[in-house]
């Protein structure tokens, strides 16, 4: 495989993985994806994605943060416990952080509160932001107007519309594509998106086990790293650059975002 794939986004802390994490990673690997950034939700799960890192210390790093689902948790010893987990040079970023008012599992104002404080702590530790945002995009954009972040940031998982999209490129924000891309009800609109991110700001994530690309037909609907080609796949159909552009600009990208030197 020519492929040096970089899935900047998978939850591999789920329990789904539990049984065959290491077969998960090594198939990952057979097929060109060769770097994988387990995602935390919470500090505790951080603390798992670190720890599963550590197995596979040359393709696999971590994020440290709390998702807005669980922003409720966010309390006074939480910037103290995200420093102590980043002291490992396999965290790369903080997050998932950012704002989620579709589900509201936590408080809008803690939402706000648990983001603006990690804005800062990405600042002070100089790591990149990984970013979430569903139904709260004003919110979102207020609030990273209140603490402007100083370091790379990446909205992961973008659905969002072309003004959503041209406001996070004005910011220099990566963006993140995800299955949906691969799915032609709900990403539909996407579609005309693609060819409209600049290639140095593009980054792809599988997001597994959520969001398996619609295409595939796999028993009991869990997505993988390995499946990160599907959402390639699609990108090199839409934009007009050739494969290999493509490859060689989003492996690039995916290092730079992370300040990974190669
Ligand atoms: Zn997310």
């Amino acid at each position: 495989m020519p492929f040096k794939l970089f899935d900047i986004g998978a939850n591999l802390t789920h329990k789904s993985f539990k049984n065959d994490f290491d077969e998960v990673v090594k198939r990952s690997l057979s097929k060109g994806v060769r770097n994988i950034c387990i995602t935390g939700c919470d500090l505790p799960d951080s603390q798992k994605a670190l720890d599963l890192a550590k197995k596979f210390p040359d393709n696999l790093i971590s994020t440290c943060g709390i998702h807005p689902h669980y922003a409720d948790s966010f309390n006074e010893n939480s910037e103290k416990e995200i420093q102590e987990i980043c002291k490992n040079s396999l965290v790369k970023a903080i997050g998932e952080t950012g704002l989620d008012f579709n589900r509201n599992y936590s408080d809008k104002k803690n939402q706000i509160k648990s983001f603006l404080a990690h804005i800062k702590l990405a600042n002070s530790l100089n790591l990149p932001m990984f970013l979430h945002q569903r139904d709260a995009h004003k919110e979102f954009m207020n609030c990273l107007n209140t603490e402007t972040p100083k370091i790379n940031c990446v909205v992961h998982c973008f659905t969002g519309n072309k003004k959503e999209l041209f406001e996070y490129l004005d910011k220099d924000f990566y963006i993140g594509l995800t299955g949906w891309v691969c799915d032609p009800k709900r990403g539909a609109h996407l579609k005309e998106l693609i060819p409209l991110i600049p290639l140095n700001r593009l980054l792809i994530e599988t997001d597994s086990p959520y969001l398996l690309p619609k295409n595939l037909k796999v028993k009991g609907r869990r997505n993988e790293p390995c499946f990160l080609t599907e959402i390639l796949k699609k990108i090199i159909k839409e934009r007009s650059e050739s494969e290999n552009e493509i490859i060689e600009m989003l492996s690039k990208n995916s290092f730079c975002f992370f300040n990974i030197q190669q």
